[in-house]
């Protein structure tokens, strides 16, 4: 089976920054930022997208709830951006469910991808 990037870093295949982990989550920056902060939360067991949460949403839930604690951990009391991108009209480059945390500026509406 092939391996998606994220599934390597997870597994210690690949080097990554990591800003948090726990047994559920990895929170690592994002290799090409966007923003003055870009994160990305990633559930360290692999799903491709959204809907392989529905047997188990409240993990999915829990991804949003980390994103928002990341955020405050980052200072961006100002407000920040959450994105999730889907298939190949939403520019999706990785096949592994994860959420980018964005901000650290005043976001432009075309701010990914
Ligand atoms: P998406 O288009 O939503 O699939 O976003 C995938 C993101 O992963 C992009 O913003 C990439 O810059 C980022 N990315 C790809 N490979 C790595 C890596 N090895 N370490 C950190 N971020 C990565």
């Amino acid at each position: 089976m092939i391996q998606d990037v994220f599934c390597k870093i997870i597994k210690g295949e690949l080097k990554a920054d990591i800003v948090y982990k726990d047994e559920e989550f990895w929170v690592i920056k994002d290799i090409n930022p966007q923003a003055p902060v870009h994160l990305l939360i990633i559930p360290a067991e692999h799903f491709l997208k959204i809907e392989d949460f529905a047997d188990g949403a409240e993990l999915l839930g829990k991804a949003f709830l980390l994103a928002d604690k990341m955020a405050h951990e980052q200072g961006l009391e100002r407000g920040y951006r959450l994105v999730v991108n889907e298939g190949e009209h939403g520019g999706k480059l990785v096949p592994h469910f994860h959420i980018h945390l964005l901000g650290g500026k005043r976001l432009g509406p075309k701010i990914i991808q």
